[in-house]
C-alpha cells in the first residue's frame, strides 16, 4: 500500500535520538533545533521518560474513561503545580487541534453563542472548526466553511472593539505568540483588550498555548508575562515530549456535565505516564528557567549577526527573519552542518523550537554554522 502523500519529505531517515541530537540510518549526527515541530520538550530518549513509559506499558497501556485512572489525577496535580493554575480543571485529549476544538465547543455550550473571533495568520489545527477559523484557504475544505468565524488582524485593538460592537461573540481564540506565522508576539495592550472585552460581553477568552505554552517562553503560558488569565488554555506539543496528548485547562466558572466532552484515547494510562514524566523532568531540571536563560542567550547572539533582519520571540521560541527567503539557508544548515531548523508561513523566517534543556554550547554550534551559511 502506498502512503497518502501529503507531506513533502527530506530524504533523511532518523532512527534514534539523545538529548538535542538525532542520528540517521547512515550514522550522521544532527543537532535538533526544531523538535519535530516543537513537541520534544525534555530532549530525545530522556532516561526518566523512557523508564516511566516502559514501566507503565509493562503494566497497562490503556483502558477506558469509564473507570478510575489515578494517573489522570496525578497529572492534573502536577500540572496545577507547574503552571500555577491549580484552581483550573483539566480535560485530557490527544492533540492540539482536538484541545482547541473542545475549548471552542465548551465556550459555545457555556455562552449559547456561535461567533468565534480568531486572528490573521494564526494556526489552531486541522479539524473542522479550528481549520475554519484560520485564513489559509488551502487547508479549508468546503465542508469546513462557516459563517461563525470572524478573522481579524492580529494585534489590532480597534478591529477587535468593532467586532464586539457588531456581533454577539462566543469566544476569542489566539496564540500568545503566533508560531507558524513566523513568531509574532501578541502585545500586552491587545491581550488586555481581549480580556476586557470578553469580560464586558460575557465571551470566553481561549489562549491557544499548544506551541507557545508549556514553558517554552520561559513562563508556563506566554501570556503569564502580562499577568492576565484566560478562561481556557489549550496545550499539546510539549506535554508528552512527542507522545500524543493534549489538554484543556478550564477556569472554575465552567460547569462540567457528563457527556459534554469525551474521547476514547484521551488521558490513557500510557499518555499520562509520558506527561507525568515530562513534568517531573521540568521540575528536576528547572526547565522554565533554562528556557529563558538559553533563549535570551540565543536571541542576543543572533541579534549580533548583521545579515539577519530581525530576531523575534521569547525563551526558546525564536524566529529569525532574513532579508531573503530562508529555504536555501535551512537546506545548507541541514545538509552541510547537520542542523535541523523549522520553517514558517513567512518564507523569510526560520523557526527555532528546541528542547527546553538545550545548552548554550549547542546554541553556539548553531550560531557559528548560521554565520557561515549567511
Ligand atoms: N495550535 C497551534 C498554535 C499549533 O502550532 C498547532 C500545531 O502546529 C496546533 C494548534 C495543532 O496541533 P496538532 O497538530 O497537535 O493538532
Amino acid at each position: 500500500m502506498k502512503l497518502f502523500e501529503v507531506y513533502p519529505l527530506f530524504d533523511i531517515t532518523i532512527t534514534r535520538g539523545k538529548g538535542s541530537y538525532i542520528w540517521d540510518d547512515k550514522g550522521n549526527k544532527y543537532l535538533d533545533l526544531y523538535g519535530g515541530h516543537a513537541p520534544v520538550s525534555i530532549g530525545h530518549s530522556h532516561p526518566h521518560y523512557v523508564k516511566k513509559i516502559t514501566d507503565q506499558i509493562s503494566k497497562l497501556g490503556f483502558y477506558s474513561n469509564s473507570i478510575q485512572n489515578p494517573l489522570q489525577q496525578e497529572l492534573a496535580d502536577k500540572l496545577g503545580e507547574a503552571s500555577g493554575y491549580d484552581n483550573y480543571e483539566l480535560f485530557l485529549c490527544n492533540s492540539g487541534a482536538e484541545a482547541n476544538e473542545n475549548a471552542l465547543k465548551l465556550a459555545s455550550f457555556h455562552t449559547g453563542r456561535k461567533k468565534i473571533i480568531s486572528f490573521s495568520k494564526g494556526f489552531h489545527g486541522r479539524t473542522s472548526l479550528v481549520v475554519a477559523i484560520t485564513d489559509n484557504p488551502k487547508i479549508i475544505a468546503p465542508v469546513n466553511e462557516t459563517e461563525n468565524a470572524l478573522i481579524l488582524p492580529f494585534n489590532d485593538v480597534l478591529a477587535l472593539k468593532k467586532a464586539f460592537a457588531q456581533h454577539e461573540i462566543c469566544a476569542v481564540i489566539t496564540e500568545g505568540i503566533q508560531g507558524l506565522a513566523g513568531i509574532h508576539e501578541a502585545s500586552q495592550e491587545f491581550i488586555q483588550a481581549i480580556r476586557d472585552l470578553c469580560d464586558e460581553h460575557q465571551a470566553v477568552y481561549v489562549c491557544d498555548s499548544v506551541q507557545c505554552g508549556y514553558g517554552r517562553s520561559g513562563k508556563f503560558f506566554s501570556t503569564d508575562y502580562y499577568n492576565i488569565k484566560a478562561d481556557i488554555y489549550t496545550m499539546a506539543k510539549a506535554m508528552g515530549n512527542g507522545f500524543p496528548i493534549g489538554g484543556v485547562l478550564i477556569s472554575p466558572k465552567f460547569e462540567a456535565k457528563f457527556g459534554m466532552l469525551g474521547t476514547t484515547f484521551g488521558g490513557s494510562h500510557l499518555a499520562c505516564a509520558a506527561a507525568i514524566a515530562v513534568l517531573e523532568v521540568y521540575k528536576k531540571e528547572n526547565l522554565l528557567t533554562n528556557a529563558l536563560k538559553v533563549g535570551s542567550y540565543a536571541i542576543k547572539q543572533l541579534q549580533s549577526i548583521k545579515e539577519i533582519k530581525e530576531v523575534r520571540g521569547k525563551g526558546l521560541m525564536i524566529g529569525i527573519e532574513l532579508a531573503e527567503e530562508c529555504a536555501s539557508v535551512r537546506k545548507k544548515l541541514l545538509f552541510d552542518y547537520k542542523i535541523f531548523t523549522g520553517t514558517s508561513s513567512d518564507k523569510k523566517t526560520i523557526r527555532l523550537l528546541p528542547a527546553l534543556n538545550i545548552t548554550t554550547q549547542e546554541i553556539d554550534v548553531f550560531v557559528e554554522a548560521l554565520k557561515k551559511c549567511l
